[in-house]
């Protein structure tokens, strides 16, 4: 079996497994159960990548030559954009406005048509095809975050929405206290646009290290609902395995909080994120 055989199997939860997307988030044992022709190796060659997800292996999918002046440009029209439009604003940024704005603001210009073509064709392309096996909950590029739905939350620079989610995180704070902080909350498509194309950048370009960590424009919860949390003073900490040593994370886990959209040894080809809350429980 080819490896892009075996990622389009997890996939799609075919071989008779009924692998559901909830299913394979949950653990990679049930995969060594099931007698297949070079499972084994797959299942090792999946495992190195997740242990290493931030090294680069043989076959990562990677941004060829051709392209990559046209995303380095769009890196940069990003980061400015950011700029002017301001960290907060720019979490809950649509495409389209983010557009509009660049156009009108000659410190950013606009976007121009090869850019649109380059995010047009990473947005729709199957993420499958660098690894990723999430489910898509934003499917259109213009997808909007509606502002009457959402919250600011004070002293975070992040958004929420209303409902269960900024429940979710009060109950989090009255329970947990003052020392858990909201590390990253809505973000709309602009904002994981960016995530995942300055990461494309620091790794030059190699897709399939960027969304071992990072999902891919559309495919992220943090759209529609679930947010990330951390211990406060800890920094850039709170986005590595290290979390699991604060006290903050071990409070969610005796409240049982951690039931985790990545856990360890998922089978979605995303590294172990103790910090990220699901919220939608139901997808
Ligand atoms: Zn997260």
């Amino acid at each position: 079996m080819k490896r892009r055989d075996f990622l389009k199997i997890l996939a799609i939860g075919a071989l008779g497994w009924g692998i559901t997307p909830e299913v394979r988030a949950q653990n990679i044992e049930m995969l060594k159960k099931s007698p297949s022709e070079n499972l084994d190796d797959h299942i090792k060659d999946y495992l190195n990548k997740m242990q290493y997800f931030n090294k680069s292996h043989e076959d990562d999918v990677r941004i060829d030559s051709v392209t990559y002046k046209v995303f380095a440009s769009t890196v940069m029209r990003f980061k400015r954009l950011q700029q002017i439009v301001g960290h907060g604003n720019f979490q809950i940024l649509s495409f389209d406005d983010g557009l509009k704005i660049a156009r009108r603001y000659s410190k950013i210009g606009k976007f121009s048509k090869t850019e649109i073509k380059f995010m047009e064709m990473i947005f729709y392309e199957e993420a499958q095809h660098y690894g990723f096996l999430g489910q898509k909950p934003m499917n259109k590029l213009t997808d909007r975050i509606k502002i009457k739905e959402v919250i600011k939350v004070p002293h975070t620079g992040n958004y929420l929405y209303k409902g269960l989610p900024l429940e979710t995180f009060e109950k989090i704070k009255q329970r947990v206290g003052e020392q858990v902080v909201l590390t990253s909350g809505i973000r709309g498509i602009m904002k994981q646009f960016m995530l995942f194309l300055n990461k494309a950048n620091q790794t030059n370009g190699n897709l399939s290290i960027t969304s071992r960590s990072i999902a891919p424009p559309g495919y992220s919860f943090h759209g529609n609902g679930d947010f990330d949390v951390g211990q406060a003073g800890f920094g850039a900490a709170n986005f590595t395995e290290r979390f699991t040593n604060t006290e903050v994370y071990k409070k969610l886990n005796e409240l049982g909080y951690l039931k985790l959209r990545y856990p360890k040894k998922n089978l979605l080809g995303v590294r172990f994120e103790p910090w990220h809350i699901k919220v939608r429980t139901e997808i």
